[in-house]
Protein backbone atom coordinates (compact mmCIF):
# COMPACT_ATOMS: atom_id res chain seq x y z
CA UNK A 1 0.00 0.00 0.00
CA UNK A 2 1.86 3.09 -1.49
CA UNK A 3 2.35 5.38 -3.59
CA UNK A 4 3.90 8.75 -4.25
CA UNK A 5 2.38 11.52 -6.13
CA UNK A 6 3.34 15.00 -7.54
CA UNK A 7 1.96 18.19 -8.37
CA UNK A 8 -0.44 20.38 -7.35
CA UNK A 9 -4.10 19.01 -6.04
CA UNK A 10 -2.53 15.34 -5.86
CA UNK A 11 -4.35 15.24 -2.77
CA UNK A 12 -7.85 16.45 -4.21
CA UNK A 13 -7.52 13.44 -6.81
CA UNK A 14 -6.01 10.84 -4.29
CA UNK A 15 -6.25 11.78 -0.19
CA UNK A 16 -9.77 11.42 -0.85
CA UNK A 17 -10.28 8.54 -2.73
CA UNK A 18 -7.51 7.06 -0.87
CA UNK A 19 -8.37 7.11 2.31
CA UNK A 20 -12.10 7.20 1.82
CA UNK A 21 -11.21 3.86 -0.05
CA UNK A 22 -9.33 1.98 2.53
CA UNK A 23 -10.41 1.02 6.33
CA UNK A 24 -6.80 1.07 7.73
CA UNK A 25 -3.88 2.89 6.63
CA UNK A 26 -0.70 4.97 7.19
CA UNK A 27 -0.62 8.33 4.59
CA UNK A 28 2.43 10.82 4.90
CA UNK A 29 1.40 14.28 3.39
CA UNK A 30 4.21 16.92 2.33
CA UNK A 31 3.56 20.45 1.12
CA UNK A 32 4.79 23.58 1.99
CA UNK A 33 1.37 25.15 2.66
CA UNK A 34 0.30 23.34 5.96
CA UNK A 35 -3.20 25.26 6.47
CA UNK A 36 -4.22 24.41 3.37
CA UNK A 37 -3.44 20.29 3.67
CA UNK A 38 -4.71 20.46 6.88
CA UNK A 39 -7.66 21.94 5.31
CA UNK A 40 -8.00 19.03 2.39
CA UNK A 41 -7.39 16.56 4.94
CA UNK A 42 -9.97 17.94 7.17
CA UNK A 43 -12.27 18.13 4.41
CA UNK A 44 -11.40 14.46 3.21
CA UNK A 45 -11.68 13.72 7.37
CA UNK A 46 -15.62 14.64 6.84
CA UNK A 47 -16.36 12.69 3.68
CA UNK A 48 -15.27 9.77 5.66
CA UNK A 49 -16.90 10.78 8.87
CA UNK A 50 -20.46 12.04 7.46
CA UNK A 51 -23.53 9.75 8.12
CA UNK A 52 -25.50 11.53 5.30
CA UNK A 53 -22.80 11.99 2.88
CA UNK A 54 -24.04 13.65 -0.31
CA UNK A 55 -22.57 13.01 -3.64
CA UNK A 56 -21.64 16.35 -5.17
CA UNK A 57 -19.56 17.61 -1.45
CA UNK A 58 -18.94 14.12 0.15
CA UNK A 59 -20.43 15.77 3.05
CA UNK A 60 -23.55 17.12 3.85
CA UNK A 61 -22.18 19.83 6.93
CA UNK A 62 -25.11 19.30 9.01
CA UNK A 63 -25.51 15.68 10.27
CA UNK A 64 -23.82 15.65 14.09
CA UNK A 65 -20.72 14.12 12.77
CA UNK A 66 -20.32 16.63 10.38
CA UNK A 67 -21.14 19.28 13.24
CA UNK A 68 -18.81 17.85 15.23
CA UNK A 69 -15.91 18.23 12.85
CA UNK A 70 -16.58 21.89 12.42
CA UNK A 71 -16.82 22.35 16.18
CA UNK A 72 -13.36 20.10 16.75
CA UNK A 73 -15.04 18.16 19.10
CA UNK A 74 -15.07 14.98 17.19
CA UNK A 75 -14.39 11.74 19.48
CA UNK A 76 -13.00 9.74 16.37
CA UNK A 77 -10.41 12.14 15.57
CA UNK A 78 -7.32 12.83 17.03
CA UNK A 79 -4.94 15.81 16.90
CA UNK A 80 -1.44 14.78 17.85
CA UNK A 81 0.73 17.95 18.04
CA UNK A 82 3.77 18.81 19.99
CA UNK A 83 2.53 19.69 23.51
CA UNK A 84 2.58 23.13 25.03
CA UNK A 85 5.61 24.40 25.85
CA UNK A 86 7.66 21.54 23.54
CA UNK A 87 9.07 21.43 20.41
CA UNK A 88 8.90 17.92 19.72
CA UNK A 89 6.67 15.09 20.04
CA UNK A 90 7.54 13.02 22.87
CA UNK A 91 7.27 9.44 23.65
CA UNK A 92 4.66 9.90 25.66
CA UNK A 93 2.46 11.14 23.44
CA UNK A 94 2.90 8.58 21.11
CA UNK A 95 1.51 6.01 23.68
CA UNK A 96 -1.48 8.09 24.29
CA UNK A 97 -2.13 7.49 20.50
CA UNK A 98 -1.48 3.69 20.84
CA UNK A 99 -4.16 3.35 23.67
CA UNK A 100 -6.91 5.86 21.57
CA UNK A 101 -5.90 3.18 18.33
CA UNK A 102 -6.77 0.05 20.55
CA UNK A 103 -10.11 1.46 21.35
CA UNK A 104 -13.27 1.01 19.19
CA UNK A 105 -14.72 4.24 17.28
CA UNK A 106 -17.23 5.61 19.21
CA UNK A 107 -19.74 6.95 16.40
CA UNK A 108 -17.70 6.90 12.95
CA UNK A 109 -16.93 3.83 11.03
CA UNK A 110 -13.30 4.67 11.36
CA UNK A 111 -10.68 6.49 13.85
CA UNK A 112 -8.52 9.19 11.89
CA UNK A 113 -5.16 9.99 13.94
CA UNK A 114 -3.15 13.47 12.31
CA UNK A 115 0.07 13.96 13.54
CA UNK A 116 0.69 17.61 12.60
CA UNK A 117 4.34 18.49 12.35
CA UNK A 118 5.37 14.68 11.82
CA UNK A 119 9.20 16.12 11.73
CA UNK A 120 8.89 17.12 15.67
CA UNK A 121 8.70 13.41 16.32
CA UNK A 122 11.26 13.07 18.55
CA UNK A 123 13.65 9.54 17.91
CA UNK A 124 12.03 7.46 20.38
CA UNK A 125 8.32 8.85 19.62
CA UNK A 126 9.33 7.62 16.06
CA UNK A 127 10.55 4.10 16.68
CA UNK A 128 7.59 3.89 19.25
CA UNK A 129 4.92 4.86 16.07
CA UNK A 130 6.56 2.30 13.66
CA UNK A 131 4.27 -0.79 14.85
CA UNK A 132 1.58 1.14 14.07
CA UNK A 133 2.26 2.60 11.32
CA UNK A 134 3.27 -0.28 9.76
CA UNK A 135 0.23 -2.50 10.27
CA UNK A 136 -2.80 0.17 12.05
CA UNK A 137 -5.88 -1.91 13.37
CA UNK A 138 -8.88 -2.63 11.29
CA UNK A 139 -10.48 1.13 11.36
CA UNK A 140 -7.55 2.90 12.23
CA UNK A 141 -6.02 6.04 9.70
CA UNK A 142 -3.10 7.72 10.86
CA UNK A 143 -2.10 10.66 8.56
CA UNK A 144 1.42 12.54 9.04
CA UNK A 145 1.61 16.10 7.59
CA UNK A 146 5.40 17.29 7.29
CA UNK A 147 6.45 20.08 5.30
CA UNK A 148 8.95 17.89 3.93
CA UNK A 149 9.50 14.09 4.20
CA UNK A 150 13.29 14.56 3.95
CA UNK A 151 13.12 15.45 7.79
CA UNK A 152 12.05 12.37 9.36
CA UNK A 153 13.75 8.49 9.22
CA UNK A 154 13.24 6.64 6.89
CA UNK A 155 11.60 3.98 8.80
CA UNK A 156 8.61 6.52 9.47
CA UNK A 157 8.75 7.06 5.79
CA UNK A 158 9.04 3.70 4.40
CA UNK A 159 6.11 2.69 6.05
CA UNK A 160 3.56 5.41 4.74
CA UNK A 161 1.98 5.75 1.69
CA UNK A 162 3.11 9.15 0.30
CA UNK A 163 1.08 12.14 -1.03
CA UNK A 164 2.94 15.20 -2.21
CA UNK A 165 1.48 18.44 -2.10
CA UNK A 166 3.65 20.64 -4.23
CA UNK A 167 1.57 23.26 -5.20
CA UNK A 168 3.28 26.38 -6.99
CA UNK A 169 5.96 26.62 -4.52
CA UNK A 170 7.70 23.53 -6.35
CA UNK A 171 8.97 25.27 -9.31
CA UNK A 172 7.93 24.69 -13.49
CA UNK A 173 9.06 21.39 -15.12
CA UNK A 174 12.10 23.52 -16.59
CA UNK A 175 13.21 24.09 -13.01
CA UNK A 176 12.86 20.29 -12.24
CA UNK A 177 14.73 18.94 -15.10
CA UNK A 178 17.53 21.87 -14.64
CA UNK A 179 17.58 20.75 -11.01
CA UNK A 180 17.83 17.19 -11.98
CA UNK A 181 20.57 17.41 -14.60
CA UNK A 182 22.63 19.58 -11.73
CA UNK A 183 22.47 16.60 -9.47
CA UNK A 184 23.71 14.00 -11.29
CA UNK A 185 26.71 15.66 -11.82
CA UNK A 186 27.73 15.55 -8.13
CA UNK A 187 27.89 11.50 -8.63
CA UNK A 188 29.79 12.16 -11.75
CA UNK A 189 34.07 12.70 -10.28
CA UNK A 190 35.08 11.03 -14.04
CA UNK A 191 33.71 14.40 -15.30
CA UNK A 192 35.94 17.05 -14.13
CA UNK A 193 34.91 19.63 -16.33
CA UNK A 194 31.54 19.24 -15.86
CA UNK A 195 32.02 18.78 -11.85
CA UNK A 196 33.86 22.14 -12.58
CA UNK A 197 30.90 23.69 -14.55
CA UNK A 198 28.49 22.45 -11.81
CA UNK A 199 30.51 24.33 -8.98
CA UNK A 200 30.93 27.66 -11.74
CA UNK A 201 26.99 27.05 -11.91
CA UNK A 202 25.64 26.95 -8.32
CA UNK A 203 28.08 30.09 -8.13
CA UNK A 204 26.29 32.02 -9.68
CA UNK A 205 22.48 31.11 -9.40
CA UNK A 206 20.47 32.35 -6.97
CA UNK A 207 20.90 31.12 -3.27
CA UNK A 208 17.39 29.68 -3.18
CA UNK A 209 17.89 27.94 -6.22
CA UNK A 210 21.24 26.06 -5.02
CA UNK A 211 19.31 25.44 -1.95
CA UNK A 212 16.91 23.73 -4.12
CA UNK A 213 19.24 21.58 -5.49
CA UNK A 214 20.30 20.64 -2.17
CA UNK A 215 16.91 19.55 -0.71
CA UNK A 216 16.87 17.08 -4.20
CA UNK A 217 20.46 15.84 -3.04
CA UNK A 218 19.32 14.82 0.48
CA UNK A 219 16.33 13.25 -0.82
CA UNK A 220 19.11 11.44 -3.14
CA UNK A 221 20.96 10.28 -0.65
CA UNK A 222 17.96 9.32 1.67
CA UNK A 223 17.11 7.00 -1.87
CA UNK A 224 20.42 5.34 -1.75
CA UNK A 225 19.98 4.81 1.78
CA UNK A 226 16.86 3.29 1.16
CA UNK A 227 18.21 0.93 -1.65
CA UNK A 228 21.01 -0.01 0.33
CA UNK A 229 18.23 -1.12 2.80
CA UNK A 230 16.56 -2.45 0.40
CA UNK A 231 13.03 -0.72 0.46
CA UNK A 232 10.65 -0.51 -2.30
CA UNK A 233 11.01 2.09 -5.10
CA UNK A 234 7.40 3.33 -4.52
CA UNK A 235 9.10 5.20 -1.47
CA UNK A 236 11.57 7.10 -2.80
CA UNK A 237 11.39 10.90 -2.61
CA UNK A 238 13.87 12.60 -5.87
CA UNK A 239 13.15 12.63 -9.13
CA UNK A 240 15.35 10.51 -10.13
CA UNK A 241 14.80 7.27 -11.67
CA UNK A 242 15.47 4.06 -9.70
CA UNK A 243 18.17 3.05 -12.16
CA UNK A 244 20.44 6.07 -12.12
CA UNK A 245 19.32 5.97 -7.62
CA UNK A 246 20.84 2.23 -8.26
CA UNK A 247 24.04 3.09 -10.12
CA UNK A 248 24.63 5.79 -7.47
CA UNK A 249 23.95 3.85 -4.60
CA UNK A 250 26.87 1.28 -5.96
CA UNK A 251 29.30 3.39 -5.34
CA UNK A 252 28.85 3.99 -2.02
CA UNK A 253 28.77 2.12 1.52
CA UNK A 254 25.62 2.59 4.10
CA UNK A 255 28.23 4.54 6.69
CA UNK A 256 29.32 6.89 3.87
CA UNK A 257 26.08 7.85 2.70
CA UNK A 258 24.92 8.60 6.35
CA UNK A 259 27.48 10.84 5.91
CA UNK A 260 26.83 12.57 3.15
CA UNK A 261 22.98 13.18 4.04
CA UNK A 262 25.01 15.09 7.38
CA UNK A 263 27.08 17.27 4.85
CA UNK A 264 25.14 17.92 2.29
CA UNK A 265 22.55 19.16 5.07
CA UNK A 266 25.26 21.09 6.77
CA UNK A 267 25.97 22.68 3.25
CA UNK A 268 22.54 23.97 2.88
CA UNK A 269 22.43 25.20 6.56
CA UNK A 270 25.45 27.53 5.52
CA UNK A 271 23.82 28.26 2.15
CA UNK A 272 20.81 29.31 3.49
CA UNK A 273 22.94 31.39 6.05
CA UNK A 274 24.46 33.31 3.77
CA UNK A 275 27.89 31.84 3.77
CA UNK A 276 30.06 31.62 0.36
CA UNK A 277 28.20 29.48 -2.09
CA UNK A 278 31.07 28.53 -4.06
CA UNK A 279 33.09 27.72 -1.29
CA UNK A 280 30.35 25.64 0.44
CA UNK A 281 29.51 23.54 -2.75
CA UNK A 282 33.37 23.19 -3.64
CA UNK A 283 33.50 21.47 -0.40
CA UNK A 284 30.87 19.39 -0.94
CA UNK A 285 31.70 18.20 -4.64
CA UNK A 286 35.15 17.32 -2.90
CA UNK A 287 33.26 15.47 0.10
CA UNK A 288 31.34 13.33 -2.27
CA UNK A 289 34.57 12.72 -4.73
CA UNK A 290 35.98 11.07 -1.81
CA UNK A 291 33.79 9.01 -0.62
CA UNK A 292 32.79 7.66 -3.75
CA UNK A 293 34.87 4.24 -4.74
ZN1 LIG B 1 -22.63 15.07 7.40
Amino acid sequence: MCLSLEKSDSIDVCATELIRGIQSGSFLIEGPDKEKILKKVLETVKGLFCSVVQESTGYCQSCSDCQMLAKGSHPDLYWIRAGAGSSVIKIEDIRLLKERVSVKPFQAKSKIFIIEKAERLNVSAANALLKTLEEPPQGVVLILVTASASQLLPTVVSRCARIRFSQDAGGSDADFEERDSLVEVFFDKNDPGAQRKLYEELGSIERKQVVDVLTELVCVFRDMLMIKLEAEAVNFMSRQPPQTLRGFSQNFSIADIEMLIDEVLRAKYYVNGNANTKLSMDLLIKTINKSSS
